[in-house]
């Protein structure tokens, strides 16, 4: 269990007093991640992530990893610096460079801080040339730094210069199985997002700077979203309204031609791509067939923007002043907050404090306990400070804790309040946490067609 007075937790404190200079527009996530002590920013763009932010991050990756892992997936990590001559041979370096990072080294050789590994990836796979037929599919991700020089980087963590990514990047025979990957992939990014509880919606996408032919994008709705997008309310389909040409704009839907369409705004937090051999062509990856001969890597990369995805989670759920997380991903599932120091019911709901956690160690998944032992502060204060931490559960041992029978204070993030006895309360947290490890372990249905067009509003 964590103890809170021993955590690197630098508010924001705004005095009183203080005279509130016209700021430039930021958003809702960005706000609270920075003002409660999650995230600082650093230079221009970039963040730094505190522990309370860690902890969410590392939570968010784990899922990620697992859904990746239930694919058949094999997590690796390749260079931040991309020679650039790789990119040239992919022909990417000819177009808008103006968002790579490109530095030198000591003996004048060019290097990308890498935005993106279809490069660096595919020619790995050229160097270790013959792969046979036997070994594919080959399903290769890595979670790490990705770098983008960004004209105007905003909202925090949804569009910083630095952001963590994940990367997979699948190779494949043909087209056929490709798009057998590309469907399996899906299904599983759409796990991925039913277990996290944020409403999404997946649109068909433009190829862009990726190339390839077939592409996807999960977005989560929100106001500060900076892509546009259209989805059909008769027939559930949803593109990016770059897909859309201009004469069709809001008029009616590209599938059932119904006029019951919306234009809605989204973040991006994932995105699926068919590559074909785009990269395999030119960097030389091949296989060999059956007959001896070599052949293309048939290719897809399909990405999930890590650090972005935890502040649009945060940008969707949380309230004006509050925090709130998608179950899985709270920093802490419960928050404790015993009695004030000097307070007449001290002795007494000190003792029923210890107990209870010493019982709660059995039930909780320790690293999920957080201790406000900050007993020089009110239990008010705290109680106010950890509502806006979004902890799911806040358990207040204070003054009644100290009654002949003693009784303690549940406070669920959805509000709802309870004064119950210490082995009623272990008995809710149970449950909570059943109930949780039942979402974390959600499996994937993969005997399920994969929707491949169809928007999924959930
Ligand atoms: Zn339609």
């Amino acid at each position: 269990m964590e103890r809170l007075s021993r955590l690197f937790w630098p508010v924001l404190v705004t005095p009183k007093n203080a005279v509130v200079k016209n700021v430039e527009a930021i958003s809702r996530s960005q706000k609270l991640l920075t003002d409660l002590g999650l995230v600082r920013p650093a230079y221009n763009g970039t963040y730094q992530l505190l522990p309370l932010a860690q902890r969410v991050m590392k939570k968010c990756a784990d899922l990620v990893r697992r859904q990746m892992r239930d694919v058949g997936a094999q997590q690796i990590t390749l260079p931040v610096l991309t020679p650039s001559e790789l990119w040239k041979k992919s022909g990417r370096l000819d177009g808008d460079i103006t968002e790579f990072y490109l530095i030198k080294d000591r003996h004048g050789k060019q290097f990308l801080l890498s935005p993106t590994h279809e490069e660096a990836v595919t020619a790995m796979l050229a160097s270790i040339a013959p792969i046979s037929y036997k070994q594919l599919p080959i399903r290769l991700f890595q979670i790490g730094p990705k770098f983008r020089d960004e004209l105007k980087p905003r909202f925090g963590l949804i569009r910083a210069k630095e952001f963590v990514m994940k990367d997979l990047y699948t190779f494949d025979r043909d087209a056929a199985t490709a798009l057998h990957t590309y469907n399996q992939i899906n299904s599983a990014y759409e796990a991925l997002f039913q277990q996290l509880q944020v409403p999404f919606v997946k649109v068909e996408a433009a190829t862009g700077m990726m190339g390839g032919s077939v592409s996807h994008e999960y977005h989560y709705l929100a106001a500060t979203g900076e892509d546009q997008l259209i989805t059909c309310d008769s027939c559930g389909y949803a593109a990016n309204i770059e897909t859309i040409n201009e004469a069709s704009h809001d008029k009616h839907c590209q599938r059932c031609n119904s006029t019951n369409v919306r234009s809605v705004t989204g973040i991006e937090v994932g995105h699926t791509f068919v590559l074909n051999d785009k990269y395999s062509k030119p960097l030389k990856a091949t296989f060999l067939q059956e007959n001896g001969k070599p052949e293309n890597l048939v290719m897809g990369c399909y990405g999930i923007g890590v650090s972005r995805l935890v502040a649009a989670a945060v940008e969707v759920l949380a309230t004006e002043s509050e925090l709130r997380w998608p179950t899985l991903l709270a920093p802490f599932d419960v928050c404790i907050i015993g009695a004030k120091e000097g307070s007449k019911e001290e002795k007494l709901a000190s003792s029923v404090e210890t107990e209870f956690c010493n019982a709660l160690s059995g039930i909780s998944n320790e690293e999920d306990v957080l201790i406000d032992d900050r007993s020089n502060f009110t239990i008010g204060k705290r109680l106010l400070e950890a509502k806006r931490m979004g902890y799911p559960i806040i358990v207040v041992i204070g003054s009644k804790a100290a009654n002949a029978v003693p009784k303690i204070e549940l406070h669920y993030i959805s509000g709802e309040t309870m004064d119950v006895e210490p082995n009623e309360a272990l008995a809710l947290i149970a449950k909570y946490t059943n109930q949780k490890r039942e979402l974390y372990n959600t499996k994937l249905n993969y005997s399920a067609p994969a929707k491949s067009n169809k928007a999924s509003i959930s």
